[in-house]
């Protein structure tokens, strides 16, 4: 894990004052620590009869690409609003100011669908917990969300357990 926690870099102050920003781009440049990253998020799910990957863009495409690569299923994206060319669901979410709103294609996944959902960084949960939302309007059963990153202090795993899906995440940082 040290390998994991030591590849991630730490951007004070961005996007404004007060967080730290936990850059993966180093990670992920790491040929040893993407790897190994890889590895450890999809290992509790060898042997679980995964249909298909969900990710969250941007960075959860990087990582569910390589992880549905890994247990040879298909990859479903889940994008920012305006960005799929086809039919989509869509769901909104609240923002600290505001609120923002993530889509899928209607036929990303089909119903029944054993799908696992990544992205890179836990923080409110807000975002993971509009993702399984969407993927569950669209039929698909969400085994588990997986990250390489959790905040503890901003309670995202606690939101996602209430929903009911099990959370994996390898390495947890201090604050916001
Ligand atoms: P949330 O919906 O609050 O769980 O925010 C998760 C999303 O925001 C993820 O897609 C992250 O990539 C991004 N994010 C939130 N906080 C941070 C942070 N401190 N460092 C890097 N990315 C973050």
């Amino acid at each position: 894990m040290d390998l994991i926690r030591d590849a991630i870099r730490t951007i004070p102050d961005y996007p404004k004052p007060g967080i730290q920003f936990r850059d993966v781009t180093t990670l992920l440049s790491d040929a040893r620590a993407f790897r190994a990253t890889v590895d450890l998020l999809v290992q509790p799910w060898a042997g679980a009869k995964i249909d298909k990957v969900a990710g969250i863009e941007a960075r959860g495409f990087i990582l569910g690409g390589a992880v549905a690569h890994q247990l040879s299923v298909g990859f479903a994206p889940v994008r920012k609003r305006g960005k799929l060319p086809h039919e989509t669901l869509i769901e909104e979410y609240e923002l600290e100011y505001g609120s923002d709103a993530i889509e899928i294609h209607v036929d990303a996944v089909e119903a029944g669908d054993r799908v696992l959902l990544i992205d890179d960084l836990l923080a409110t949960g807000g975002t993971a917990e509009a993702a399984i939302k969407l993927l569950q309007r669209a039929g698909a059963e969400v085994l588990g969300a997986a990250f390489v990153v959790d905040l503890p202090a901003l309670g995202g795993a606690e939101r996602l357990k209430t929903l009911g899906v099990p959370v994996q995440c390898l390495v947890d940082f201090d604050g916001a």
